[in-house]
């Protein structure tokens, strides 16, 4: 076991761990004995030992994809769960299937991503610091992952007696850019994939994301007069307008709304490309806003405010709807009952600010969640997922995925109301 890089300093009380690691008895520094057990027999760690395997593939890039592929493939073959792969534009997606063969067996669908975002070198080598597990996709996803998949092979030898069947699909692509071809969305539509409710694995404090706002992406120009750049009074300047632009779309009325879970939409300048040479005043300014809507905004009523703005042509518009999952749900309420069981301050119903997988889902008319474990940095430098989190998730999703035939036995209508939390 080494501690952190030299290049970073070591840093007291944290220890570097990963593949070369596997089966030390973590969180200390200094030597320890090799103890080559494998994940089977670790029963109380493997969620934790499986993160550290899944973060030490850069999946980032296609190739560690294909390998991290491979690897899940061979772990849920060795624990006894068959494994159907296809291929994805190049790359690797796993699905499974456990449990009941009957027919009108309630179905939960877990979903999980094996991408991450790219990241330095070290961000590979997980870092045990603690409770917080430090490194690039533990927060963002792997660390969820593994536990589903720890999960998946809890429930393997139970779920047919309890009348309930999980498909697993873990994906390459959910932090893809080409947002109009991910995997995921051909699954469902393809009919690959079916379920009664889905969870994805996002990160979520062990809250439940029954909501997540609508995208809004809006291509404008901004349109100005060039003139010489010695004389800018004699010009227009598009670039200073766009950024006026901005500050008004800001401040339309569409920005102060707010729904049940949600205080405000947001409003993001992601991109602005303006000006021909050093010595012109810009005559045009591009500018892409991102603008993420809470459920019950109207998005065209937001085009038209955004229309309505002086010198501004909206150019090209994006548009995804907003996530709702009714916190009334048999399945939200059973899963929330099993997150509460496994301790306090989970199992919330919230409203998430970023989109996921699960709107495939919800486009396919299947009631899908966002739920997954606590930490936080996801795409930053500093990533970490809690360890703790990581047994909680993984015994709340077994107890959940156990409860659900009881859970769908009773008529929904009956429920309870359900109380309400903010994220
Ligand atoms: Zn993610």
């Amino acid at each position: 076991m080494r501690v952190r890089a030299a290049a970073r300093g070591p840093v007291a009380g944290r220890a570097r761990v990963g593949p070369r690691t596997l089966g030390h008895a973590a969180g200390a520094l200094g030597p320890v004995e090799e103890a080559p057990a494998p994940c089977r027999i670790l029963t109380g760690m493997d969620e934790r030992l499986l993160t550290e395997r899944l973060v030490g593939y850069d999946t980032s890039h296609r190739d560690g994809l294909r390998a991290a592929g491979g690897f899940v493939k061979g772990w849920l073959e060795s624990h006894g769960i068959d494994v159907r792969e296809h291929d994805h534009d190049g790359l690797p997606v796993l699905r499974s299937t456990i449990g009941s063969s009957q027919e009108d067996a309630p179905t939960v669908i877990l979903h999980g991503h094996l991408d991450v975002v790219p990241a330095h070198a070290p961000q590979f080598e997980p870092i045990l610091d603690g409770d917080r597990l430090i490194g690039r996709g533990t927060y963002d996803m792997k660390g969820g992952l593994a536990s589903m998949l720890c999960a998946v092979r809890d429930c393997a030898p139970r779920a047919a007696g309890a009348g309930v069947r999980v498909e697993l699909v873990v994906v390459p692509d959910e932090e893809s850019e080409r947002v109009d071809s991910r995997s995921t969305d051909a699954l469902v539509k393809e009919g690959r994939i079916s379920g009664d409710f889905a969870i994805t694995g996002e990160p979520t404090q062990l809250h439940v994301g029954v909501q997540a706002k609508g995208v809004l992406a809006v291509r404008a120009a901004v349109h100005g007069t060039s003139a010489h750049g010695s004389t800018p009074w004699l010009g227009d300047n598009a670039v200073l307008k766009a950024f006026d632009a901005f500050r008004r779309i800001e401040s339309l009325p569409f920005s102060r709304e707010s729904s049940e879970l949600y205080d405000r939409p947001s409003i993001n300048l992601s991109r602005m490309r303006g000006g021909e040479a050093f010595n012109m005043v810009p005559d045009r300014c591009e500018v892409t806003i991102d603008i993420r809507y809470v459920p019950g905004q109207d998005a065209q009523e937001i085009l038209r405010q955004i229309g309505a703005i002086e010198d501004l042509e909206v150019l090209r518009v994006l548009e995804r709807g907003p996530a709702i999952v009714s916190q009334r749900n048999p399945f939200v309420v059973a899963l929330r009952d099993a997150v509460g069981r496994t301790g306090e301050g989970a199992g919330l119903a919230v409203g998430r600010d970023g989109a996921s997988d699960a709107i495939a889902f919800l486009d396919a008319g299947i009631p899908a969640v966002e739920f997954g474990p606590s930490g936080s940095g996801h795409h930053g430098p500093d990533e970490w997922v809690s360890v703790s989190s990581l047994a909680r998730y993984r015994r709340a999703l077994v107890d959940f995925v156990l409860s659900v035939p009881a859970a769908v036995a009773t008529d929904p209508g009956t429920s309870d109301p359900v109380p309400e939390g903010h994220a």
